[in-house]
This record gives structure tokens, sequence and C-alpha cells, in this order.
């Protein structure tokens, strides 16, 4: 046997990021392993939407814009996150979705390139970010975008006939699926080298480990998933100070205006990071954000990673020791300095499989066509959960648990 449950509780005793847990709500009986799905949510969330409601809403009307900072949340916000990126104040904003701010990035990129024709982008990525760049190039006309294949090296497609058309290059840090990470100083490097930018897409990196976007030249991410942010929190865009006076993409909306007040018919940029906003931000999505960001702040994110790297490790070894015979295939990178923080496993019953964990409390989810995905969030997953999980895991597929009629039927989202 790997390891036995009660050395699980004994890492638990000596993990020195393990207060954190009290700071979440999780439902009593729930293995919740999900976290890189949609965050837990910090127990001053219900205070922090209240007080947003109540005192800044219902208590100054249309005063909150000035009053209660509404109109600065985009830039106050990405101020806070910031170091969660490793970088500095007055690179980020934070507004819409991840898949918006993909096409402000890219949009921006082929402004700044406007001799090169080629975007390359990775068909293994989340589909909306290799969607949202189709629908641009469709827009604009002209532009080829070149997909990597699976595994395929970026050098390679970088070094190609096309080298130097290649615009910009989109990626994600971590594949969403089989939690893959690319070292992302390397890649940077590689690509700017050809003369490309480098837009990263950090999903499933922030809040996930040290992430240092110094170098980068654009990065996108979203805010619900390992940062706590809530469902449907907004997203966050960095761009490189090198860029800013430069750097317009295409959704000139009135906020990224030099004067939004002046009324003016024709759009100015604004200066500095503030030109990457669009509009109205939602201001009642920022505040379950800026909670979990007076969290975030006292996280070392070096232990973060760390503890990040030991929980998924573990379950692998767990799994595989103990559900050896049925079926279950790693695609998740064995070596953890080379994974996120998630762990993938493929069998053709997926889907019920995953149906009947959750039914027994193990909440994991199911990637299409064959993936159990199971995510690590270390501020609130324990390693006696670990092997719960895991045992649990062994449970249904030794007792066949998953054939349950039940089990079969799809619901809308996995
Ligand atoms: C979760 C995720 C998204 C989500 O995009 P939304 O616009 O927030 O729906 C985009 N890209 C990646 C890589 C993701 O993991």
């Amino acid at each position: 046997m790997a390891i036995s449950r009660a050395e699980c509780l004994a890492l638990d005793v000596d993990d020195p990021i393990k207060h954190f847990r009290d700071e979440f709500v999780l439902p009593d009986g729930t293995i919740y392993l999900v976290g890189n799905s949609l965050g837990a949510p910090p127990r001053t969330t219900m205070a922090a939407v209240t007080r947003t409601v109540e005192e800044e809403w219902a208590g100054r009307l249309v005063g909150g814009w000035n009053v209660s900072g509404w109109y600065d949340l985009p830039l106050t916000t990405g101020d806070r996150l910031a170091p969660l990126i490793g970088v500095g104040p007055g690179q980020v904003v934070v507004g819409e979705s991840t898949s918006i701010a993909i096409v402000k990035a890219v949009s921006a990129a082929l402004g700044l390139r406007p001799d090169r024709r080629v975007i390359i982008s990775d068909l293994a990525s989340f589909p909306t970010d290799r969607y949202m760049v189709e629908g641009l190039a469709k827009a604009l006309g002209g532009y080829e975008i070149r997909d990597l294949r699976d595994g395929e090296d970026l050098g390679e497609a970088l070094s190609g006939a096309l080298s130097d058309e290649v615009a910009c290059v989109l990626l994600s840090q971590v594949d969403y699926r089989t939690g893959a990470r690319h070292d992302t100083a390397a890649v940077t490097a590689r690509v700017q080298a050809s003369g490309a930018l480098m837009i990263w897409d950090l999903c499933h990196s922030a809040g996930a480990m040290q992430v240092d976007m110094s170098e980068a030249d654009f990065a996108v991410g979203c805010t619900y998933k390992y940062l706590n942010g809530g469902p449907g929190a907004p997203a966050f865009i960095y761009v490189h100070p090198r860029h800013q006076a430069e750097a317009e993409h295409m959704l000139t909306g009135w906020h990224g205006h030099a004067a939004p007040f002046a009324f003016e018919p024709g759009f100015r940029p604004a200066d500095g990071i503030r030109r990457f906003t669009v509009s109205t931000p939602h201001v009642l999505s920022y505040a379950p954000l800026n909670a979990a960001l007076d969290i975030w702040e006292r996280v070392d994110l070096a232990a973060v990673r760390a503890k990040s790297m030991a929980l998924t490790s573990l379950f692998i070894d767990l799994v595989e020791d103990f559900c050896a015979p049925y079926g279950l295939t790693l695609i998740s990178p064995r070596d953890p300095e080379r994974r996120g923080s998630q762990v993938g496993f493929s069998h053709p019953e997926g889907y019920p499989i995953m149906r009947a964990l959750i039914d027994r409390g193990v909440h994991g989810d199911f990637r299409a066509p064959d993936v159990l995905r199971f995510g690590f969030a270390p501020l609130y997953i324990r390693f006696a959960d670990v092997y719960d999980a895991a045992a649990t895991l062994a449970e249904v597929l030794e007792k066949e648990h998953w054939r349950d009629e039940r089990y079969q039927q799809r619901l809308a989202v996995t």
C-alpha cells in the first residue's frame, strides 16, 4: 500500500497552510475536487455582498460610482490581483469574461504586429480560446490560424515556413484536460525571439502556483476557479507596460475612452491599462472576488504550489494502487513539475463512474470524451480527503456502482 490514512492525517497536521481551510464554506460530507472549475466561497463572501447592496447601493444610490469606488473597480481589483501573476500595479484590469479578454489581447497583439498575418493557437486548449480567435480572424479578414496538433513542438511551428509571419501565440499555461503545464519563461522567450508576441491563458494556473508574467506580452484568466471569486466572477487581463502606450484592442467601449464623460463622438483610448476596460463594470460581482483577494493577500504561493504537487502526486499513487485492475489510464504528466494542480484519468465508462462517485460525496468532473478530472485547491483540500477520494473511487469500480441506470443519462453541465 502506498500510504495509510493515518499517515495522511499526519500530513494534514504538519501542513503549513492548513488554517486557510477554515476560511471557506464547504458542505459537510463533500470532498470537493472541482475547485479548478468553481472555487469554494470564502466565509466573508455573504457579508461582502450584503455590504455592497445595503451600504453602497441602497445607501448611496448612484453616488456609489464615485463614493464607493465602483467606477475604478476594474483597476483597483486588478492591482490587488497583479502580485498573484508576478506583475505590478497599473498592469492588470478586471472585467468581463476570459473569452472577452482573449478578444482584447489578441486584437491588440495583431495591431502591434501589422505586417504579420498568422496566429498560433493550440487545438488541445480550452475550446472557447480557439473559438474566439476564429471569430476574430473571420471578422478582421486576412488572418490565418495555425493550430498546434497534439503534442506538436512550438519551436517547430515557429521555425517553419511561416516563421516571420507569426503575429502572436496564444497558449494555456496548464492544459484544462490533462493538467500538462508549460514553462512560461522558456516559451515566452522562444516566441519573442521569433518576433511574435506571447499571450498566456492563466485560467488553470492563477491561484494554483507562483506565476511570473513580467516578461509576457499579455495574459488573461478567470477568477472563479482557483481564485474563488464566485460563479461568473469577472476575468483579468494583463498588458506589459512596454505595450500600454501603443496597444489598442477592438472592443472600444466608453470606459476605455480617454474622457468617458465628455461624450465625444469618436473613440480616443485612455492612457495606461484603463484602455483595456470596456464598459460598465458588474459591480456586484466584484464583492465576492475582493473578499477572496483578502485571503489571497496573505497566501504564500510557494507553499500552495508545494502542497499542490504533494496532493496530486499522492492521488496518482493511491489511485494506481487501489484501482489497478479497473482500467484507468493516467493522462496527466507523472512529473509534478510538469503538472498543474489537477489529475486526469481516462476510462471508457468515465461519465457514469463520475456520476456514481459524486453520489458518494466525491466531486470531480467529466470532460469528453472519457476523462475523469480531479482538481486540488490547496487552500482547502486535505491529504485525508485525497485518501478518501481514491478509496471511494476504488469502491465504485470494484462494486461496479457505475452500472446503475441513473448514472448513464448525461446532464447539461458535466
Ligand atoms: C475556464 C476557462 C475559460 C472560461 O472562459 P469564460 O469566458 O469565463 O467562459 C476560458 N479558457 C480557459 C483555458 C479556461 O480554463
